[in-house]
Parts: C-alpha cells; structure tokens; sequence
C-alpha cells in the first residue's frame, strides 16, 4: 500500500509554494518533518524574496535548489550564496536566526526561483547540539549517470555512490532526471521513503503519478519509476526516529515545552542577532498551540 501526498500550494510573498509534509495523512518521512516545493517562479525586475531573520531550534534545514540564488546569512556569521545544485545543510540544535534573501543582481535581472526546502528533525540525543552551517558546492556531490537517468546523491549513500553531507541520522536525498523513456528501480535499503515529482510525466510500478506529489513507500516496496516525459524527482527518506515531533512556527522538537520556550526567547529578543540582518525580523504575534 503506498501513500500519495499532494503538495498544499500556498503562496510565499509572489512565490508559489507547495507544501508536502507535514500533512494529515504523514506527519514524517525517514527524519524529514516538512518538505516545501518553492516555484518554479519568474519574478519581474524588481521583485524578489525576503525571508527576514527568523529562529529554529532542534532541526536541520536542507536547502537545494533547481535555479535561481539565495543569500543565507546566520547567527554564526556565515554568509553564503546558495546556488542550484548544492546543498546547504543548516543546524539548529540549540537555537540559530537566519534570513534568505534575494541577491541584488538577481533583483536586478527580475529573480527566478525554484527549489526545495526541507527540515529534518534530529534524534532527541542530538536536539540541543550547537549550531552550525555546512555548504556543499555541487561539484562535491557524487553523480551517478546511467541509460537516460542522471542522479545525484546529495544526502545519504545509494546507487554505489556516498555523499560528503553528515547527518545526524540515516538520511536519504536524491536528485533524479530522467529522460523520457528512462526507468529507476528505487532502492529498498532505507526504511522509510518518499518520491516527490518535481515535474513531468512518470508512471509508478505502472501507474501514473502527478507533478507536485510524493509518493510514500512501505518498507522494503519495490518500486520502478518510469518517465514518459523528461522528468525530475527528488527520493528522500531514512530512519524513522524514536517518537513524533511537535511543529509551531519555526520550531520543531521532541518537547512541547522545549518549543514554548524558544517561543519566550524569540518574542524577548533573546536569540542572538544576524550579522549584517540585524534590524528586521519576523515577529512571533501567536503563542504555541500543538
Ligand atoms: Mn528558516
């Protein structure tokens, strides 16, 4: 029996978003709590996004992106321009701020956007770890390339290739392109897994599946992809961690209370500041509800 999530399509200033977890139906997939699709979006000169500085604590952010820039900046000083095809892999353990903007010669050229932004939660033992931000340029990322399929293991090991990104769990993230006519076997090696079409026209052991839903595997399903289109689609997946996660706004944990906290802290002004983004900031108006 498989699952199919339909990514909730919302809007993100003039961005389209679709979000596929958590949904009502699957809270997770392997460590992965939230899975955002942001675009495709063309904007016009001018336009662009401006994620101002905001907290998270007790998860990674994953960060990949198909086409156009961003530029992180975090409370440990990091300042990085985030190009498509590499992976930017952000802590927060015990507490990070960071804003993603659009770059000003993107702004200039009318900014083009997609890409996808997941959380990954952490096993309790590692909730309260420091921070940190890891870049991973796409020339680091191993790339597997076989009959019409081009795959990139950007987080975990599969295909016979491992990659360079450490996580804090079994992780699984993969980025395939397909030519049409093109077909994967899925590995069944990770206990948890999820495909989201990206785009194109793809049959599922047969089926046809939709652009901008994930398809959630049982444990140890086989399962052939097979393009009829070129098309793109991302697996991620992993270990199922040890019991649920709570989710308000920007926070994610194993604790209620953990996350009430953050919320004090965040509305004290207590989380330490963005360099360089230090005078806006998105305030919390709401108090946690679970
Ligand atoms: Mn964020």
């Amino acid at each position: 029996m498989t699952l199919i999530l339909p990514a909730k399509e919302r809007k993100l200033d003039d961005f389209r978003l679709g979000r596929v977890l958590p949904s009502p139906s699957r809270r997770m997939v392997g460590p992965f709590v939230f899975f955002d699709h942001i675009g495709p979006a063309a904007l016009a000169p001018g336009g662009g996004l401006d994620v101002r500085p905001h907290p998270h604590i007790n998860l990674s952010t994953v960060t990949y992106l198909f086409e156009g820039q961003m530029q992180h900046r975090d409370s440990l000083g990091t300042e990085q321009l985030i190009r498509p095809g590499a992976v930017n892999w952000m802590t927060a353990g015990r507490g990070i701020v960071h804003s993603e903007r659009s770059p000003q010669d993107e702004r200039d050229r009318g900014p083009r956007m997609h890409g996808l932004q997941l959380w990954v939660a952490m096993p309790e033992e590692f909730e309260e770890v420091a921070p940190g931000f890891a870049h991973h340029p796409e020339s680091t990322l191993p790339e597997v390339s076989d009959k019409g399929v081009r795959l990139r293991v950007l987080v975990g090991e599969a295909f016979g290739a491992t990659s360079p990104v450490l996580t804090y769990s079994p992780t699984l993230y993969v980025d395939a392109s397909l030519d049409a006519g093109a077909r994967l076997a899925i590995p069944t090696d990770y206990e948890e897994r999820g495909i989201y079409i990206i785009e194109g026209d793809v049959l599922c052991n047969g089926a046809a599946c939709d652009a901008r839903t994930m398809i959630v595997l049982d444990a140890g399903a086989e399962a052939v992809f097979e393009a009829k289109t070129r098309a793109r689609f991302v697996i991620v997946g992993g270990a199922k961690l040890e019991g649920p996660r709570y989710i308000w706004w920007n926070f994610v944990s194993s604790r209620k209370e953990r996350i009430e906290h953050a919320a004090r802290e965040w509305k004290a002004g207590n989380f330490p500041k963005v360099p360089g983004d230090e005078i806006e900031f998105i305030p919390l108006t709401d108090e946690p509800k679970f």
